[in-house]
């Protein structure tokens, strides 16, 4: 089983190249923005709990996170592969994620982070807010995740530095060629994964 975990901060372009990843290499997608989107839609218990978080741009609680992705990979354990977009976005997750992985016997092929700058960010998230409409892409929410980000998901840099996950892809220009990009060192690390 590979796992490949997509971070980034928000506008970054993660939920895009996280599909196309998955797609390419027929593994399974979990974007966990797009399971609270989808619970908040369908009023659901779940999306009910984690609404007004979402809304102020806060992060849902980590227990809540860990819950979701160890009954996800109950599921599909018989996956060739995770994509994991937006999820670990903080320490506790990331190491819980390791546990989990490790009773599967599995573990992080890598950590994929994709590096834009601060006002290209700001530049797509506006522009996203008028195109989706999403609710927490307002400007005041906008700049609160940026600092959640900061605070809580960059140290995530230093985690899988230590355990040599990394790699810090470019992450501005031409979708196709970021893509290119990805999936050349996503291929190293799968084949470093065999030897
Ligand atoms: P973006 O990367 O653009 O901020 P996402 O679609 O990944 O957006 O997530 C939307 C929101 O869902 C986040 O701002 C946060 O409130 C919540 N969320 C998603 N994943 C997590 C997570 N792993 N931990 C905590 N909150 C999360």
């Amino acid at each position: 089983m590979h796992n490949l975990i997509f971070f980034g901060p928000p506008g970054s372009g993660k939920g895009t190249q996280a599909l196309r990843v998955a797609e390419k290499f027929r593994f399974i997608h979990l974007s966990t923005g797009d399971v609270f989107r989808r619970e908040i839609a369908v009023r659901s218990p779940l999306g009910m709990k984690v609404k007004d978080v979402i809304d102020r741009g806060e992060l849902v609680p980590d227990s809540l996170l860990i819950e979701l992705i160890g009954d996800f990979i109950l599921k599909y354990q018989t996956a060739q592969g995770f994509v994991f977009d937006g999820f670990p976005r903080t320490l506790p997750q990331a190491e819980a994620l390791d546990s989990i992985l490790k009773v599967h016997r599995s573990e992080v092929t890598c950590a994929l982070l994709l590096e834009v700058k601060e006002e290209e960010l700001i530049r797509r998230l506006v522009n996203r807010a008028r195109e989706e409409g999403r609710s927490d892409d307002t400007e005041e929410v906008i700049e609160k995740r940026l600092v959640l980000y900061h605070q809580h998901t960059k140290p995530l840099t230093d985690y899988y530095t230590s355990s040599g996950k990394l790699e810090v892809v470019h992450g501005i220009g031409d979708i196709e060629d970021i893509f290119r990009n990805l999936c050349k060192t996503i291929n190293k690390r799968i084949k470093a994964e065999f030897r």
